[in-house]
């Protein structure tokens, strides 16, 4: 292909083979210590580049820095934001893998043996990439276009605008920061020493996605107690706090799970089941996308956790019930002008927006609840998470596209 951004790729490709996984069981910040290691060369790369005030930020291990304004008048700042970890899956010694003019049609061997592949009968996104060249992982670990595409993207955006001083753009601030995959490095985002009007994280999938809505969400814990005795003389006597947690889970609409819902409707997820007759410890999670929905789903499980109370006795089912997070909409909606900014950078360049609702949450919807709007574009990568990630070059150039866009569009904008 024809190379636009001649560092995007090299960069993307070199990110990928150092390993950031984060570790959900460790409670430092970083949750590892090689996230630290990828950060301190992402900073050198910064300073070297030409960015400013660069530094990582010892509340919340983001790193930062700043591209001052060219304009000779003030224009909203902009923040850029994503992640540095990779997913929970083996991440050691990724080694990339280049396919050049994919056909849309060819079974990909990930690994020699042919033992994991890409198969479009399988993964039907394939069919979109014809004529490009993909990136894969090759069979043992995940590749880590989530979110080292958005990194490189970010990073090959601002190197360009240094280069091209003639290109005018405001003040731009950008946010590397770790531990997205265990949902914890947003939570303490110091947004005020950000400095930004509105930003976006650069966290997205395949190429138009542009998120900003997101479920709303709650925890559950369940804890039932039985009464064992032995079988023998049981009669009247024995409660089974087994049976009583199926008759909790038959009480939950059974078409409301995640593997009969897509869209806008919500769910009941039983993720973990541990008991015996004695005592059973169920945990769930419950989302929908309506502030008003997760607060009737709540509203039901509190009346089951009565009617069964009212049945076996008070106390025998008692509830640990607590909202995680809310849609970023709530936020969003007085800040469409944001969302607006990035449909208009889309279509400037031929990119028809997909604004489909996500079906989890964002580091974006942490940060627009403190303050900052920040919805989510798409960074490029398909099958997120696992072996089977790949990212086509062709979308991380858009992807910079669509930054230096948006960057062009709000030089109209008034601070
Ligand atoms: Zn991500």
């Amino acid at each position: 292909m024809a190379i636009k951004y001649e560092k995007l790729i090299p960069r993307f490709l070199g990110y990928v083979k150092q390993n950031t996984r984060s570790d959900e069981n460790s409670t430092t910040i970083p949750s590892t210590k090689r996230q630290t290691v990828f950060l301190e060369k992402l900073a050198d790369e910064l300073k070297e580049i030409g960015m400013e005030d660069v530094k990582i930020r010892k509340v919340d291990s983001y790193l930062t820095a700043k591209l001052p304004s060219n304009l000779d008048k003030d224009v909203p700042v902009l923040g850029l934001i994503s992640h540095i970890d990779t997913a929970d899956f083996n991440s050691e010694n990724v080694k990339p893998k280049i396919v050049e003019d994919y056909d849309g049609k060819s079974v990909i061997n990930l690994d020699d043996k042919g033992e994991y592949t890409l198969d479009p009968a399988v993964f039907p996104s394939l069919k979109n990439y014809a004529g490009q060249t993909l990136i894969t992982a090759s069979g043992d670990t995940l590749l880590g276009s989530d979110d080292k595409s958005g990194v490189a993207e970010i990073i090959t955006a601002m190197e360009y605008l240094i280069g091209h001083p003639e290109v005018k753009h405001g003040e731009i601030k950008i946010g590397l920061g770790p531990d997205e995959e265990i949902g914890t490095g947003a939570k303490h985002f110091d947004v005020k020493d950000f400095g930004a009007d509105f930003a976006y994280t650069v966290d997205g999938g395949p190429v138009g996605q542009l998120e900003f809505e997101t479920f709303s969400a709650a925890s559950l814990k369940v804890h039932i107690t039985g009464k064992d005795v032995h079988p023998s003389g049981a009669k009247g006597i024995m409660v089974n706090s087994l049976l009583i947690a199926n008759e909790f889970q038959s009480a939950l609409p059974a078409d409301e799970v995640p593997e009969k819902t897509d869209g806008r409707d919500g769910f009941f997820l039983l993720c973990d089941e541990q008991g015996s007759i004695d005592h059973t410890d169920m945990n769930y999670i419950i989302r929908d996308f309506e502030r008003d929905g997760l607060k009737s789903r709540k509203d039901k499980v509190t009346e089951i956790v009565k009617s069964l109370n009212d049945k076996y006795g008070e106390g025998t089912v008692k509830i640990d019930m607590g909202d995680q997070y809310y849609n970023m909409y709530d936020v969003m909606k007085d800040h469409m002008e944001v969302v607006h900014l990035a449909e208009q950078a889309m279509k400037n360049l031929d990119i028809e927006p997909d604004e489909a609702p996500v079906r989890g949450g964002t580091d974006g919807s942490t940060i627009s609840f403190m303050g900052l709007p920040t919805p989510n574009l798409f960074a490029g990568g398909e099958n997120m998470h696992g072996r089977f990630e790949y990212v086509a070059e062709e979308s991380m150039e858009k992807a910079v596209d669509v930054i230096l866009e948006i960057i062009k569009l709000n030089n109209d904008n008034k601070k």
